[in-house]
């Protein structure tokens, strides 16, 4: 049998069906199994995919010639449904078509939709004279050579000149002085078809075809030309959609909507796509086609009353007016609304879903011409999910796997009102680091930010980057904005993990000291900006936010989820508030607390610094000694925040220069703290300048040279749960060693902590379980990991260092070839954001093989940005992890991810 190219429908009849996706994409899957469940549908046909892909190979003509026979077949078929003739010379009705485009997945980018193809002169005077509507006919007559010029023609506006149709347009309404398109005259309607052919004639150098099979494979093959367009290409790699997938084309017999006051068209939804509440809604206008309603030409109507008269009082029109000149559909027709409302209802039974649906009435008959699963916001994705769930449409498997996890992110930020954000000042576009939304007044200083706060402002910290120094400032900015860094730059990661709104590399912002400008124009401490961290715009002035609430769907979620998953989730958190918010959102203990971070609160980084500029180990001892009860505070803190769920608490892990006084006026405040000359401060300084600090003196390379500071954390630490437990809490602390590459280096810090602890319990008399593990983020760690496993009761995979050292780019600096390659297609995510899974993703898998190859009951989990990335949680999943960990905003995104990874991979 030869392959087959075409299939038909129409007349409650289908070759296809809604499964048949990728053959006959998305549109035309739908259209088949539309006319399959009995809605009315204008008969047609769907070319494949497949000849897309054979018509890249082997050229138009080849694939012309292949699939002749069956498209002159199907449009017989489509002839006898419609009873109509497509190309009529013998005086019956005229069959006219559209042909759309109708990939896989929906893709914005693809060849624009033909309308009324097969007019031309003759037929046009046929139609004319059988519809009894003569501006109807030569209504849809210049429409379409318009389209037909636009879209397979190519004749489009130029660099700085205005349509040439539209010209065309313009110059006869206003020497008749019209105001709108539904003022044209028959007449006039025949003198731009007229013109209309010569911009082409003009234009494309050739004369519009007539003949209507020449327009059909004309416009055929334009749909699969688009599939190859710049647009269509780079949506394809932003979507990961591959070119191999091909474009399907839909040819349809045509329904009017235009034909008078008993025709319509519109566009409706089964449910609401904002806020997801179960309400049939859409919007409609009477005698208009196609593109009408979306393109702006007319101002739509709503479809149904509830929403005319949501919309009046929106809009403060008044009752009389709306009945006078806004009627919905539902009241100015109510027969065909029923009709409607009927259908809506079974299309949504049918799919199960949310429906965004077309249609059109000719002349008192309804059709539908798509329908597809609507896209949502995140607020409705989530109240959809949880009524049709209640409502027995679909089961909780469903409803999990249905969910967009990332999506969940706008409900769990601040965000713009909208009203106020249109009216707003675009400034400047960076990266969005981290989202949510954010305003208040400039200020260049952390001690500014906090001293502002204090003072009861809303402040934005603005710096050209940030450091561990500006911490401080950070926690009491209301958001962060950065001239430099990228989506892993010291101020994104850790504006996330504080669920704070920031913007990194900023266009055109320039900071210099105690001053901004933004492309040119200057702006003072003081200035009131926005940040939108979810798309990286920063506005003038004030914009007015709102506290989206978790609502009551968005816990019934997170218990689908928790009933669901395997792996659980922990939150990266340095201090009770924000062990707290992510306990909240659901987090089961702390995968990830940086014990540097504590050091930067109050004056606590000066008895870090005395430390740090002791001379010897007495005078380190001594620092020490008074840096002891300050972590012991911040430990038990964080543990009774998380009581009964398991603390991993990292030691010391940065290079000690971040700890050190960089600027004069700080160098000088120490040397007087600490009665010594400035000249040994900057001596200090600088001779813990390292080339590569990343790769320099940090981590346990810290603890193995200096054990002392080892052993005043594992003291802290020890000393803080015993005291809890003793007050008859539940204390888990997991001690976690960082950057080991060899099983010595963890082994000399195991062994200062199980020491340290032994001597605490008798002090105390009191004993706490607790563990010792370390990180997995060197590569020679994940190579070794089974002989450290003896030892290692955990490993953490620290996926942000394991792909800093794994693929060879420094975190700090990739900003400056990232953007690039990703554009050029030489990787395809930032695999800071996104786990490497073919290649980093190889060293995680081994180091959990080789861990539990010498620990079978080893604890495995992940505290790397992709802890929270979905993708990446799915792989975690796969390769037996007990848990993610992730920032405190995104645990309840992680909880998803992992409930979903769950279901798939069983
Ligand atoms: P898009 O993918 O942009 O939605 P469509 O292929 O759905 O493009 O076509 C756009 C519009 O063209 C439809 O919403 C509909 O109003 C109109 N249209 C398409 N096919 C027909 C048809 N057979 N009869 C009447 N109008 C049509
Ligand atoms: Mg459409
Ligand atoms: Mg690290």
């Amino acid at each position: 049998m030869s392959t087959k190219y075409v299939y038909t429908f129409g007349d409650g009849k289908a070759e296809g069906k809604a499964d048949m996706k990728n053959l006959l994409g998305g549109k035309g899957a739908n259209l088949a199994e539309m006319n399959l469940i009995g809605v009315p549908v204008p008969a047609g046909f769907t070319i494949t995919t497949e000849v897309c892909t054979d018509y890249n190979k082997l050229g138009k003509d080849a694939v012309v010639a292949m699939i002749k026979e069956q498209v002159e077949a199907a449009v017989k078929t489509t002839e006898a449904a419609m009873n109509a003739k497509f190309d009529a010379k013998d005086g019956s009705f005229p069959l006219l078509l559209s042909v759309r485009s109708g990939a896989r997945a929906s893709m914005p980018g693809m060849m624009n939709t033909v309308l009324n193809l097969g007019m031309n002169d003759e037929t046009v005077k046929i139609i004319a004279e059988k519809s009894g509507n003569e501006k109807f006919a030569y209504d849809s007559y210049r429409r379409f050579i318009h389209m037909y010029g636009d879209v397979v023609m190519g004749v489009e506006a130029e660099e700085g000149h205005h349509n040439p149709f539209e010209v065309v347009l313009d110059e006869l309404k206003e020497a008749k002085g019209y105001k709108v398109d539904t003022e044209l005259t028959v007449e006039d309607l025949k003198v731009l078809v007229e013109g209309y052919k010569a911009v082409i004639r003009e234009h494309a150098g050739v004369d519009f075809p007539t003949n209507p099979w020449d327009q059909l494979w004309g416009s055929v093959c334009a749909v699969f030309d688009s599939w190859n367009t710049e647009r269509a290409i780079l949506y394809r790699r932003m979507e990961n959609i591959p070119s191999e997938w091909g474009t399907a084309v839909n040819v349809q017999a045509m329904v009017y909507g235009n034909m008078g006051d008993t025709s319509a068209t519109g566009v409706c939804f089964s449910r609401d796509a904002a806020t997801g509440e179960d309400q049939f809604n859409g919007e409609y206008l009477i005698n208009a086609q196609g593109e009408d309603v979306v393109s702006g030409v007319r101002t739509p109507l709503e479809i149904t009353k509830v929403g005319s008269l949501r919309w009046a009082e929106r809009n403060g029109t008044s009752e009389e007016v709306r009945q006078a000149e806004f009627l919905s559909m539902e009241e100015a027709m109510p027969e065909l609304y029923n009709e409607l409302d009927t259908i809506q209802q079974k299309l949504e039974d049918h799919y199960s879903d949310m429906q965004d649906m077309e249609f059109t009435i000719q002349d008192g008959k309804l059709w539908m011409l798509q329908t597809r699963s609507g896209k949502r916001t995140g607020a409705a994705m989530v109240k959809m999910a949880v009524d049709m769930l209640e409502q027995g449409m679909i089961d909780a498997k469903t409803a999990i796997l249905r969910q967009e996890p990332n999506k969940l992110d706008e409900l769990l930020h601040p965000v713009f009102e909208q009203s106020a954000i249109d009216a707003a000042k675009e400034l400047s576009k960076g990266l969005p680091a981290s989202p949510g939304a954010a305003t208040g007044q400039i200020v260049f200083s952390a001690t500014a930010a906090e001293d502002w706060a204090a003072a009861g402002k809303k402040v934005i910290l603005v710096r050209r980057e940030t450091s561990p120094e500006d911490l401080k400032g950070m926690y009491a900015a209301e958001g962060i904005l950065t001239e430099r860094g990228g989506m892993t730059s010291h101020a994104a990661v850790v504006a996330r993990g504080m669920g704070k709104c920031c913007i990194s590399s900023a266009a055109g912002v320039l900071v210099t000291g105690t001053s901004m400008t933004i492309n040119g124009v200057d702006f003072k401490e003081g200035d009131f900006i926005s940040l939108n961290g979810t798309t990286g715009k920063v506005y003038e002035g004030k914009v007015a936010t709102i506290t989206p609430t978790l609502d009551g769907d968005f816990g019934k979620l997170m218990d689908l989820a928790e009933n669901n998953t395997r792996m659980y989730v922990r939150t990266n958190a340095d201090t009770p508030a924000d062990a707290q918010t992510a306990r909240e959102f659901g987090a089961k203990g702390i995968g990830l607390c940086r014990t540097e971070h504590m050091f930067f609160e109050g004056d606590k980084i000066w008895k870090m610094r005395e430390m740090i500029l002791a001379e010897d180990l007495e005078g380190r001892k001594a620092a020490l000694a008074k840096l002891l009860p300050v972590q012991r505070e911040d430990f038990s803190g964080i543990l009774e925040a998380m009581d009964g769920f398991g603390v991993t608490i990292r030691l010391l892990d940065p290079p000690l220069h971040e700890f050190t006084p960089n600027d004069e006026a700080s160098q000088i405040e120490m040397a007087e703290k600490l009665g010594i000359d400035v000249s040994i401060v900057k001596a200090k300084v600088e001779s813990l300048h390292e080339f590569n600090p990343m790769l320099g003196h940090r981590g346990c390379r810290l603890g193995n040279t200096y054990p002392e500071i080892t052993e005043m954390q594992a003291r802290a630490i020890i000393e803080a749960a015993c005291d809890l437990k003793a007050k008859g809490k539940d204390p888990k602390p997991e001690i976690m060693v960082p950057l080991i590459g060899t099983l010595k280096e963890f082994k000399m810090q195991e062994d200062i902590i199980r020491e340290t602890a032994a001597a605490v319990f008798a002090e105390k008399g009191i004993k706490v379980d607790f563990l010792v593990g370390t990180m997995i983020e060197i590569p020679r760690a994940a190579l070794t990991a089974d002989a450290i496993a003896e030892y290692a009761e955990f490993f953490s995979f620290g996926t942000n260092d394991l792909t800093q050292m794994g693929f060879g780019y420094s975190r700090d600096d990739a900003g400056k070839f990232l953007p690039i390659y990703i554009e050029k297609g030489i990787l395809k995510h930032d695999p800071f954001q996104v786990l490497d899974q073919e290649g980093i993703g190889q060293l995680v898998r081994m180091g959990c093989e080789k861990g539990k190859s010498t620990r079978p009951d080893i604890k495995l989990g992940i505290c790397g940005e992709h802890g929270g990335e979905p993708s990446s949680v799915e792989f975690c999943n796969s390769v037996g992890m007990d848990y993610v960990s992730c920032s405190p905003f995104r645990v309840p995104i992680a909880r998803l991810a992992a409930a979903q990874a769950n279901l798939k991979q069983n």
